[in-house]
């Protein structure tokens, strides 16, 4: 048994050429393009040395071909800082991700999907963010948790793996399912802004239909900016013309960056180009152009994740059993998940599967 689509989906998760696969591998290029169109299965030994390769167990190449997520389908910021091959290498984690999740679902009860979408330009990206925000129960309080409050709407996060980290984030909805892939390496306030932004491109851009707006990106930004700091809440805050000062303390509520905060209040015309222009050039003198120095936010994580590893280590089931099931090694398994796969002790005699357990989530 062979699947061609996982030859492929492996070796450009893994950034190689057929050229640099066939080296690493042994095999000629003709040979793995063949194996790669249908044309012919490889022999076992040859399966085994591609597999070494490409750092998959042999199983990756034998399970059905894992859903695409498709180029067209998926919105990136700053594309031009990307090649094309980590572009295609973060789009097959997503591919991996989806069937960590399908197995998943096989197993728990998710929560179903509530992500409304509201098409631009009938509605602002502004707008959107407060139906969104009226549509989940959240008035004009701080958002909570970014990560949980989808999860409990039925948006599966996973993280990308450390080689896929020149990317901010990305969003696509496969097979009704939506999902968010996160970067893990920025600030807090800077992670729960990029949820808000993909959240944004969900609603916006559903399925991804071209042609988006004239500039997703800055709708994105721009839902972003309204649901995580909405109109009203600031005006209560009264920061016209705020110094820097009361703008540092005035982000602590919100959980978003100063930078963040200040190109909302500039945007809302709370602060002259003057000033939005100062505070700029203070915030960066201290630090707040990469980061949020003194910040208290602690960086947020799967709720779902955490509660279904908890389930699956409470039946026996360690990070080494999961990662066979789904077909790749331990390690990579916990690049997708935040790190919170079960610990890798075996913990005794296996019994049956659950009887798919509903999952409680609390935003
Ligand atoms: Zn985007």
């Amino acid at each position: 048994m062979f699947t061609p689509e996982r030859l492929v989906l492996a070796r450009k998760r893994r950034r190689m050429t057929l050229a640099a696969l066939a080296q690493a591998a042994g095999v000629s290029a003709q040979s793995i393009n063949a194996f790669e169109k249908h044309r012919k299965p490889p022999a076992a030994e040859t399966l085994s040395s591609l597999a070494r390769a490409l750092d998959y167990p042999v199983s990756f190449f034998q399970a059905a071909p894992a859903p695409a997520i498709l180029r067209g389908a998926v919105s990136f910021r700053a594309p031009s800082k990307m090649s094309a091959v980590e572009r295609d290498s973060a789009l097959c984690a997503g591919s991996i991700a989806a069937t960590i999740n399908s197995w998943l679902e096989d197993r728990f009860d998710l929560p179903r999907p509530n992500v409304p979408s509201y098409t631009y330009p009938d509605v602002t990206p502004e707008q959107a963010a407060e139906q969104l925000r009226a549509h989940w129960g959240l008035g004009e309080a701080p958002a909570p948790n970014m990560v949980h409050l989808l999860e409990a709407n039925g948006v599966r996060l996973f993280s990308l793996p450390p080689d896929c980290l020149e990317i901010d984030a990305f969003s696509t909805t496969k097979k009704g399912t939506p999902y968010v892939f996160l970067n893990t390496r920025k600030t807090a306030e800077r992670g729960r802004f990029d949820v808000a932004h993909e959240l944004g491109h969900l609603v916006l851009h559903n399925d991804h239909r071209e042609p988006y707006g004239p500039d997703p990106e800055a709708e994105a930004n721009a839902f972003a900016s309204a649901f995580l700091m909405p109109k009203a809440g600031i005006l209560a805050q009264q920061l016209h013309n705020a110094s820097t000062e009361r703008i540092l303390q005035a982000k602590r509520r919100w959980d978003v960056s100063a930078m963040a905060l200040t190109y909302r209040l500039f945007r809302m015309q709370l602060l002259s180009e003057w000033r939005f222009n100062q505070a700029n050039k203070h915030l960066a003198q201290l630090g707040y152009r990469t980061g949020e120095p003194g910040s208290k936010v602690s960086r947020e994580s799967s709720q779902l994740l955490s509660k279904v590893f908890d389930a699956l280590r409470s039946e026996g089931l360690t990070t080494a059993d999961i990662a066979a099931e789904v077909h790749v090694h331990p390690d990579e398994l916990t690049h997708y998940v935040f790190g919170l796969a079960p610990a890798q002790v075996k913990g005794g005699g296996h019994t049956t599967p659950p009887a798919r357990p509903g999952l409680h989530l609390v935003s």
